[in-house]
């Protein structure tokens, strides 16, 4: 038996969806091509353990997080595939990364002999990704200086390569000047490194973009986030990739009233009800649970199919939604308990992340992050 929402507003997740998604990045691979399902961030807002149960039973060969905190959920979970942590934690986490098997991300040599001696003591291998800068001026060894590094660390026993990998930052652009150098240089690094006869593991830089846009580039693994969750990192890709949308966001009305002529809105009176035939509804839902603030009296919501503009400012746990006539349409005014979306379709009508990132001049990755930072989610 489930535990009752506590409140009127939910995230919903399309387990469906995810598995179709999934299994699309699988097939855009050979026979012995890996899948890393990037699950950082919780899922990027849609719950990272139910998501990579998914995402496991669909043939994902390994996940990725940001922290060590997000894979020991992950195994806490009961995920067993291999997790690889995408930048090199502090120190201090060492003896949680070689407790939980999860792989770290390693750049500085004082991390890996760190690792590498623990390891030692415990009895065990630390296994980890060599990251190469190749660009991006975020994290890893420079392209040029890879092989030094590795001398730096190989002699230890308890340190094991088990993939190297760098990571675009204009992958939208495959056919840039810029994207091409990233693959350039982390091609001449990974040749040199073989080259020296040390071992890369399992070589990979893809991720969703480069995934979808540059087939050729997948080398042994592909990282996949945004991709997964059915939304497009970039207007390439939509021709390229058919995907589902994985959330959508809803909350039922848990109040109406109609107001006189005048009267204002919510703090500061940024709206104020044009008619007395302006029926507003409150959703239990705020800024606190992704729906920022900027979208105030711009963003739309539906209702019965059609199309209801929020008006007042956005509060931190609620927001109001004027229900008015559409010029085409007869509009039931809305009653206690009502379903209002706010992301996802009803009828023929659709919110999509996409347009609430362009209103909120952002991306989607940080739209769905956002509602999946409070908001209970409802697995379908
Ligand atoms: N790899 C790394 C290192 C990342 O930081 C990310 C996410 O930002 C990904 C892969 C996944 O990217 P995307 O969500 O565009 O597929």
């Amino acid at each position: 038996s489930r535990r009752p929402l506590t409140r009127w507003a939910w995230v919903e997740i399309d387990r469906g969806a995810l598995r179709r998604n999934t299994r699309a990045f699988k097939n855009l691979l050979g026979p012995r091509q890996k899948l890393c399902c990037v699950v950082k961030a919780d899922a990027y807002g849609h719950g990272a353990i139910e998501c990579a149960k998914v995402m496991q039973s669909t043939g994902a060969d390994m996940f990725a997080v940001a922290t060590v905190d997000e894979g020991v959920h992950l195994r806490e979970g009961g995920i067993n595939a291999p997790i690889l942590v995408l930048s090199e934690p502090p120190l201090e986490t060492i003896p949680m990364l070689l407790e939980h098997r999860i792989m770290p991300s390693v750049y500085t040599s004082d991390f890996a002999l760190a690792y590498g001696e623990y390891a030692v003591q415990a009895g065990t291998v630390g296994r980890y990704h060599l990251a190469i800068e190749t660009g991006m001026n975020r994290i890893g060894v420079h392209y040029t200086e890879v092989l030094d590094f590795r001398r730096s660390i190989d002699f230890h026993r308890g340190i094991v390569c088990d993939g190297v990998f760098t990571h675009f930052a204009t992958a939208d652009d495959i056919d840039g000047w810029d994207y091409k150098l990233q693959r350039r240089r982390f091609d001449e690094a990974v040749a040199a490194l073989r080259d020296a006869g040390m071992e890369c593991g399992v070589v990979h830089c893809d991720n969703t973009p480069a995934s979808i846009l540059d087939p050729e580039s997948h080398h042994d693994m592909i990282r996949a986030g945004i991709g997964l969750y059915g939304l497009q990192p970039c207007d390439a890709t939509r021709s390229r990739l058919a995907l589902e949308p994985v959330m959508s966001v809803k909350a039922r009305v848990t109040r109406t009233t109609h107001p006189a002529m005048g009267e204002g809105v919510g703090y500061g009176f940024t709206y104020r009800v044009p008619r007395t035939t302006v029926q507003i509804c409150t959703l239990p839902i705020g800024y606190a649970d992704g729906l920022s603030r900027t979208l105030s009296n711009r963003m739309d919501v539906l209702y019965r199919g059609e199309r209801m503009r929020q008006v007042g400012n956005i509060c931190m746990d609620q927001c109001m939604v004027a229900v008015q006539q559409t010029p085409i349409h007869q509009i039931r005014e809305a009653e206690y308990g009502d379903e209002m979306t706010i992301v996802g379709r009803d009828g023929d009508e659709e919110i999509t992340m996409d347009e609430m990132a362009q209103l909120r001049g952002t991306i989607n990755y940080e739209v769905a992050c956002g509602f999946g930072m409070r908001l209970e989610k409802v697995y379908r």
